[in-house]
Parts: structure tokens; sequence; C-alpha cells
């Protein structure tokens, strides 16, 4: 578990600003009562994560993973067996029960999942297990430390963990990394460059494991970055105390480098956890466990996200993705009907049908950053069609049946 690092320059203050546009857009808020560093997501905020999260979830799918589910507690013992209570206690929100038991709230789920995996014994057959769940996690962070969204006490990791043998690791780092490009690609954010975070051999006592494992498992991690020819850094002394890790950096319409996915090769907690399966020759053999990541957090990746598009999402995931726009009061049946026309064919409209000016109607859906505006008058109720009005600016009129399979087509294309 590492915190989240980024390499951010000093912001200019002409950038876009996540808490800003957050604000202004109505995505999140936050609460005095509720505590500072806990975000509290709106209807408009909500539908966004879920979509990125379905849009992971879509892509670990066809590769053969499943989801599971934890509790957000757990005893202590969890956590000493794993290993984590030395070394995260200080961040970790702790409870007792009333009858004086000592419960953490989890700041992650790896080891939740060990006990999944341990619930029964596997055959090799049965390998790899792949286990996707999005959930919250929970970090006592230092008030000072906290910052919008990139920095918070609550957090939802887009988890996942797959449980392999040795001769696996390679394939399945491949998928996670597929993965990782066509997911960081539809945000023209494809990483161009991967850290190599190694375990530093000056400092052996830093690490768990012996020093074959380690440069077996370092082994596999630079051949897969061979393969795939991207550009390497080395980051050595990066390494978890656990286990190597790959590094994924991704550069923003800023201009500015983010790490943004993980993908670690652990051998420390199948150890801890006696984590086996029953090899060919019906033997006990210890596995590996895979930790990944795609988005990291779903807060702190919608922290970059947001600054990269400025506020502006792709249709697909926008939340409002059209929003009907009446000349006046006599168009408002016809607006009213293009409305329900729109959400019945699948796209995510409102309707303005205030009594402002049109101008003034076209400057407040262009503020709120909405993708597509249909605007309606006599023109459009006379012929049965809406002016269709794109970010780049008026497209034309057309009948709504062509508006609507436009829009889904550029919304299923994710474009
Ligand atoms: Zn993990």
């Amino acid at each position: 578990m590492k915190k989240e690092t980024s390499e951010k320059p000093v912001a200019q203050p002409s950038e876009p600003d996540h808490k800003r546009l957050g604000r202004e857009l109505d995505l999140f808020t936050f609460s005095d009562l509720v505590g500072s560093g806990l975000p509290l997501w709106t209807p408009k905020g909500t539908l966004l994560r879920n979509l990125l999260d379905d849009f992971v979830w879509e892509l670990r799918r066809k590769r053969g993973y499943e989801k599971v589910e934890i509790p957000h507690i757990t005893k202590r013992a969890l956590y000493e067996t794993s290993g984590h209570w030395d070394k995260f206690k200080d961040d970790l929100f702790r409870i007792t029960t009333r009858e004086g038991d000592e419960f953490a709230l989890k700041p992650m789920n790896c080891p939740h999942h060990t006990q999944i995996y341990a619930r029964k014994p596997w055959s090799y057959r049965q390998l790899p297990q792949r286990y996707a769940n999005s959930t919250m996690c929970y970090r006592d962070e230092q008030s000072g430390e906290l910052n919008g969204l990139s920095r918070t006490r609550a957090f939802t990791q887009d988890d996942a963990h797959v449980f392999c043998r040795e001769s696996q690791v390679k394939e399945e780092f491949l998928k996670i990394w597929d993965i990782i490009q066509e997911f960081y690609g539809v945000f023209g954010m494809s990483p161009k460059k991967i850290r190599l975070s190694f375990h530093d051999p000056k400092h052996p006592e830093k690490y768990l494991g012996d020093k074959k494992r380690w440069e077996f498992a370092e082994g596999i991690l630079r051949d897969i970055a061979r393969e795939k020819d991207v550009e390497t850094v080395d980051g050595v002394g990066e390494a978890a105390f656990y286990g190597p890790k790959l590094d994924f950096m991704a550069e923003d319409a800023q201009g500015r480098l983010w790490q943004v996915a993980t993908i670690q090769l652990d051998m420390n907690m199948p150890e801890r956890f006696n984590l086996t399966c029953i090899n060919e020759k019906g033997e006990k053999e210890r596995i590996v466990m895979i930790h990944a990541a795609i988005m990291g957090s779903i807060e702190r990746f919608l922290s970059v996200l947001i600054e990269h598009v400025g506020g502006a999402f792709p249709l697909w995931l926008s939340p409002t993705q059209a929003r009907v726009l009446s000349v006046s009061d006599k168009h408002a049946d016809y607006a009213k009907s293009v409305l329900a026309e729109l959400r019945e064919g699948g796209v995510r409209a409102e309707l303005d049908d205030s009594n402002e000016t049109l101008g003034k109607k076209i400057r407040e859906a262009k503020g709120l950053k909405i993708p597509y505006l249909l605007i309606v008058g006599d023109a459009e109720v006379a012929d049965k069609t809406a002016t269709l009005e794109g970010r780049g600016g008026k497209v034309g009129a057309f009948p709504l049946s062509r508006i609507i399979e436009k829009l889904r087509e550029e919304i299923r294309e994710r474009r």
C-alpha cells in the first residue's frame, strides 16, 4: 500500500481546479458536520463514479474477473497477520466494541480478500482466481495533508487481486496492462512511461523474502516491459516491502505527469496467510498475489480527470448529456415531448423551459459543460425537429430519431 504520489508542478491560477469545477458542476461537497477529507457525492457525482467504475468492470469481466464484497471493518488480528498493523497502525481508524475487542476500519482490501481465497483448497486447474471489488477505504490522514479529492480520509479503490501460480504471473500482468491501456486511452491519457519499482539491493532489511525470489519477480516485470516496448525508468528502492511494482505514468492536458495505475507482485502476503494450491504432483504449492487498481482511487482519478478535461467530460461520461431549450412558452409542450423521447432513447437529458431568453439559457448550459443542446422554436415545432448544438458549435436541425442515433453511437464508442 503506497501513498498516492504525483509529480504535479506548482499550479498556475489559470489552470482548472477540480475543487472549483466540482462545486460549479455540482459533483461533490464537504460538510463540517461530517468532517474534512470525507467527500459527499451528489446525484451527478455519483453517476460519474458509477460510470467510471462500470467501465473498469466491463474491461475486467471480459478477462475473467469476478466481483466480491467485504465488510468495512475487521478484527485487529487480520492486520497483525498481514503485517499492516505494524506498518500502518498510526493511519488506522480504530473501533473498540462494547465487549472491548479492537477492530479497525479497513485502509486496504488485500487482507480481507486473502480470506476469501483461503475459504477452501484449490486445484491448480482452478487458478487464477481473480477478485474485483470497488470499495471504500479509510485512512486517518493528518488534516493539513487533506486536499479536495486528491487526498481524502475516505476513498474508493477500484481494487482487484489475482491469486495465481508463479508461472501465471506474466499472462496476468499483460491482461492488466491491456486494461490500463484501454481505460486511459479513452481519455487520451495512455501511459507513456513505466517505472520499474524494484527493491534496493543495498538495503535487504527493508524487504521480506529472499534475494532469489526478488530477482525472479523483477525479471518477470522487466521482461514484460521489454516486450511492450515502452519507455521505462528504474525506480530502485521504490518497491513495496512485499514485492516489486510497475507504476504507470501518464501526462494530462496541462502536461503534468501523474502516477495513474500500479500493478504489484506480492510474494509476501500469500506466505503470511499460507495461501496454496494443489499442483500437478498433488503437492501444496505456494501461490502469489497480484494487486492492481486501475484508477487507484476513484476520488484521486476524478481529481486528475476533472482538471484534464476542464470539467467537459466526454459524452458517455457526462452526468447530463443533453439539455432541451425552448425558445419561448409556446414551445414548452413540444420541448417536453423532445425530452421524453431523448430519455426513452437512453440519453440522460434535462429541460430548460424557464422564461429566460434563449441566449441566457445557452450560456448557462454551456457553463455547466453540457455536451449537447437541443433548441426548439417555431421552425422545429413545425418540422418536428430540433436544432442540435455541440461543444464545437451548431450542428444543424434534424429529426429527433437521427439525433438520438448520433448520440447513442458516440456514447457506445466512448468518444
Ligand atoms: Zn491489494
